[in-house]
């Protein structure tokens, strides 16, 4: 079902879940709700009705954030990092880097790499920006909660932020968690834990991550719109 609030579509999926959620999608904020099944058209478009100011309003911020959607890299382009923007310059020499100094990163590549050589280069510096934090973060966690990990590793994910295998408590951390403000990774670390002790999503599950993180749905509600 689609329907329109003032000038602004909006696609109503129905899912098995339990509650109705809104989703509002980076770069041009596509707003997304989803349904349980049960629910009528009409209980629908009340409940997008009541949000509407909130829909509004956050559409606009989305569409008001500056980051370049996809970037090839190139001069111009804005990239986040940690939740920060900044404005990318790219230069050619003999070796890659990547510094920031202010709001502006320097990207150097090598004299006529392929875009890919580039994109690859870019995703590594920002794994190895998630590794830097995790190796603090993680212990932090770990030492707060009483819960732990066997191991953790990095992967490029593009519907997770992070999982959890509940036979080997072993942690997958999504890399694109570098580009969103350190909390959220926080939040990932500490729901991917939780999963150590309760394998679902229950009650229990949200009771371990409101002990330790009360705020925790901020960060989810968050990331989510990054999806
Ligand atoms: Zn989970």
């Amino acid at each position: 079902m689609n329907l329109v609030l003032g000038d602004i579509p909006i696609r109503v999926e129905k899912k098995r879940i339990k509650n109705m959620h809104i989703y509002i999608k980076p770069p041009f904020g596509e707003v997304l709700v989803t349904a349980p099944k049960y629910v009528t058209d009409k209980e629908i478009k009340i409940f997008i009705e009541e949000k509407s100011d909130w829909i509004t309003k956050n559409v606009e911020k989305i569409k008001d954030s500056p980051i370049t959607p996809n970037p090839k890299y190139e001069t111009g382009d804005i990239i986040p990092i940690w939740g920060e923007f900044y404005n990318l310059v790219v230069l050619e020499d003999t070796r890659y880097s990547l510094t920031l100094n202010g709001d502006t990163a320097t990207l150097i590549v090598r004299e006529g790499c392929t875009d890919k050589q580039k994109e690859d280069f870019v995703k590594e510096w920002y794994r190895e920006q998630l590794k830097e934090r995790v190796e603090i973060l993680l212990p932090k966690w770990e030492a707060y909660t009483g819960l732990h990990c066997s191991s953790w590793q990095s992967k490029m994910m593009t519907s997770r932020w992070g999982t959890c295998n509940t036979k080997t408590n072993k942690i997958w951390l999504n890399v694109r968690l570098a580009e969103h403000p350190v909390e959220c990774l926080e939040y990932v670390i500490l729901h991917e834990l939780a999963h150590t002790v309760v394998p679902n999503h229950s009650a229990d599950f949200k009771a371990v991550l409101s002990k330790f993180m009360p705020e925790w749905k901020t960060y989810k509600k968050e990331l989510n719109s990054y999806k």
